[in-house]
Order: structure tokens, then sequence, then C-alpha cells
């Protein structure tokens, strides 16, 4: 007998798993299906934890700020271990063209409501002594943001997700849509078949070929990245430091002290390096361990223990793509979420639960239009 579900979740990873928790909270028979055997083991697993409202645009800061409204409170809500620690991001600036993009941007920034100020040379280096202070020209602080283990994140949404009666299969590859008269009904999967009036695409790094199950074309694509983290050091800083400028091999990079003692950082690789290949390169360390010893050079004692590379979904314009189909009513993308899917996750999911609801707000429909699959995509977030 084929089951039927109020909705169906495509993608057990840092969008899909909050909204199973949101929408089963609210009452709703949910069904979330991943082709992998465990929840977050796509690129969830693979982020470093950043958590910031820090962006560029209205959409990412309103989400950015409510998803760490949600990522402080979620121990006392839930009870669960998230590792949750505020200690906040600085975008430091050496080159004079930085400092005044970054500048610009903090005006910006302010009006949109987030709690970020421009620190100049000698505020930054009382906050954070040991970075470089050679040609450094400032930096901004953003007192809010933070960090907190996609691990513990992602096993705590099953766990509630589970208490609230969502229903979850593993080792399910969704292999197609059923679709009657361009209105979702339902999947199709390795070994079965599952009716809802309401099917979300949160496929990640994959959502480009989910959607094209449904003759949909959204601009996903995997886009490598690769991390690491060192073993544990007495402590010594605490906010994400992360640094802008592109050199001849990268675009940015970025690391923070978790508050466990280790570092962990990640490089953007210039040009980007596309496609589904996760096996660590051995170009990555060399580079990454050489940019962020230039910006804080105590970093050079400390030994590196693993590295691993996942899968950023990129966007052209590097914000998420959320939005219901025109061409297939009941079918959501919520994906293209490049390097930020696990700090948008819970207020993500918040959104797609009031969609489901039809309980949208004004600022959502808003968001939505900034994060609309029908959008040109010819903007540019600024700090991707
Ligand atoms: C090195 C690195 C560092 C990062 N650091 C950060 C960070 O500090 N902060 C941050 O916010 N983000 C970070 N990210 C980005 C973050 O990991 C992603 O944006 C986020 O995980 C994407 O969430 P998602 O739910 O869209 O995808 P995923 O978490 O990948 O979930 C998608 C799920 O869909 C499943 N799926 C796909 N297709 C199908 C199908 N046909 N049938 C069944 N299941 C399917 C997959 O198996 C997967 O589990 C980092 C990424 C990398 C690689």
């Amino acid at each position: 007998m084929t089951e039927t579900f109020d909705v169906i979740l495509i993608g057990a990873g840092s969008i899909g798993l909050p909204a199973a928790v949101m929408l089963s909270q609210a009452g709703l028979k949910v069904l979330v299906l991943d082709q992998f055997a465990s929840p977050g083991q796509g690129s969830n697993k693979k982020a470093i934890g950043g958590i910031r409202a820090t962006h560029s645009d209205k959409a990412k800061i309103t989400l950015g700020n409510r998803s760490i409204e949600l990522f402080a409170g979620w121990k006392d809500m839930t009870g669960d271990e998230i590792e949750w620690y505020r200690g906040g991001y600085s975008f430091v600036a050496y080159h004079e063209k930085d400092a005044s993009s970054l500048q610009t941007l903090v005006k910006e920034q302010q009006g949109l409501g987030l709690n970020i100020v421009w620190l100049d040379k000698r505020q930054l280096l009382e906050k954070v002594p040991d970075l470089n202070s050679v040609n450094l020209l400032g930096g901004t602080f953003s007192p809010d943001d933070g960090s907190a283990s996609p691990l513990l994140m992602a096993a705590s949404c099953y766990k509630q997700a589970i208490k609230h009666g969502c229903v979850f299969h593993f080792r399910e590859n969704v292999t197609g849509l059923i679709i009657k008269s361009s209105k979702i009904e339902g999947v199709v999967t390795s070994t079965n078949e599952y009716h809802a009036p309401i099917v979300i695409n949160a496929a990640g790094a994959w959502a480009g070929s989910v959607a094209e199950m449904a003759g949909i074309n959204i601009p996903v694509v995997p886009d490598s990245h690769e991390a690491a983290i060192t073993e544990p050091v007495a402590r010594f800083f605490d906010p994400m430091i992360v640094d802008i400028h592109p050199d001849e091999n990268s675009s940015n990079c970025y690391f923070y002290q978790h508050w466990t003692g280790q570092i962990f950082f990640c490089i953007t690789p210039s040009p980007n390096i596309w496609g589904f290949n996760t096996s660590e390169t051995s170009q990555f360390l060399p580079l990454a361990s050489r940019r962020i010893i230039q910006l804080m050079p105590r970093l050079k004692n400390i030994r590196v223990r693993r590295t691993w590379r996942g899968l950023y979904p990129m966007t052209p314009d590097g914000s998420p793509i959320l939005g219901t189909s025109r061409e297939c009513s009941g079918f959501i993308q919520a994906a293209g979420m490049c390097g930020q899917g696990f700090m948008l996750g819970p207020a993500m999911g918040e959104m797609i639960t009031r969609m489901v609801l039809d309980e949208l707000t004004p600022m959502d429909h808003e968001i939505l239009d900034i994060l609309s699959p029908y959008r040109e995509f010819s903007g540019h977030e600024k700090l991707k």
C-alpha cells in the first residue's frame, strides 16, 4: 500500500533536518527521505560550524539573525547540547580596497538591524591580539555571531523530529516525482512510492537533479571546498576571522578557535573546483596554512589533525533559492545554500513551515522575493 503524508522532505541535511523538526512540531505528518545511511551525511557534516548574520542582503541578514536566536536557545528548548558559542565574527582588512568596501557595508548592515561595528587597528588588536599587526587597517566585529556543531545539531534535529512523529527513511534515493496536471502528488524512490500534496527539495548539492525530475531548472552546482582541524591548544582568540582579500590561489579564507581549543580553517579555492569529487587534495593544506599563518603568525606551531573536503551547493549570485515552483504546484525549492546552509538552516526551517501552513508574514514575502527561484541571479553576495 502506498503511504500518504502531509509533506515529503527530500534531504536530511542542514535544511531538511530543522525543517523536519518544525513541520512535525506544527502537527504535520512528515516523511524525510535521504540517499545516505543517517542524518546529516551530505554537506552538513562537512561544515565547520560558523554561524553569522553578517551578510550583505536583507534576506540573509534577517534569516541569519533569526537562526542565531534559535541556535542560542536550542539547548534550553530541547535539552540537547549543540556546542553553541557566541564568539563573534571579524572580517579583517589589510588592503585599502577591502577596508573601504567593508566600511561601506557595515553602514548598510547597521541599517538592516545587524549588530556590527568597524574597529580600527588598535581596537581590533585589543580584541584579537595575535592578528598580524603589519599593514592591518582594521576590521568589522559582530559580537552576536558564533558557532555550533553541525554533527550535534543534526543528531538533535533527528531526535526532536522523531519525538514529534516525523518518519525518516535512509538509504532511499528519490528517483522520480509523481506529478499530475502540474501538481505534485508524491515521489518515487529506489524501493517505494509515497504520496503527499507538498514535496520539498532540500537536496543540497544534488538539488538540481531533483528539480530536473519535474522538468525545472534551478542553478545549483556543487562547488568543492576543503577544511582542516588542528590539535587543541589553550584558547587565545574568540571570533571567526575572515579575510576576503583574493590571492592567486584562493578568494578568501576563514578560521576560528573552537571553545575546546582546536582551530578550524578553510579557504575558497580560486578558480573554484566544480563537481562532486570529495577526495582531499594535496594542494589545500600548504595553501590554507600559509594564508592563516600570514594572518596570525602564532598559528604556525599548531599541528593539523585532519583535513576533509565537501560541497557547497552554489548558486550564481551566492544566495539561496527558496520558493514554490510555478510549473508544479506544491513543489518547494529550498536549495542552493552555498557556504551558509548550516547557519541558515533553523530560520529556513521556520520559513518553510510558514510556507506550508500558509502563514507567511509581510517580511517573509520580502525574503521570498529576494530568494525567488525566478530571480535574475545577477546580484552578488559580497560576503559569500
Ligand atoms: C568545507 C566546508 C565548510 C563549510 N562551513 C560552513 C560553515 O561554517 N557554516 C555554514 O553555515 N555552512 C558551511 N558550509 C556549507 C554547508 O555545509 C552547506 O551550505 C549546507 O550543508 C547545505 O545544506 P543542505 O541541506 O542544502 O545540503 P546537505 O546538508 O548536503 O543535505 C542534502 C541532503 O539531500 C540528500 N539527497 C540529495 N539528493 C537526494 C535524492 N535524490 N534522494 C534522497 N536524498 C537526497 C543528500 O544525501 C543530503 O543528505 C561548509 C561547507 C563545506 C564543504
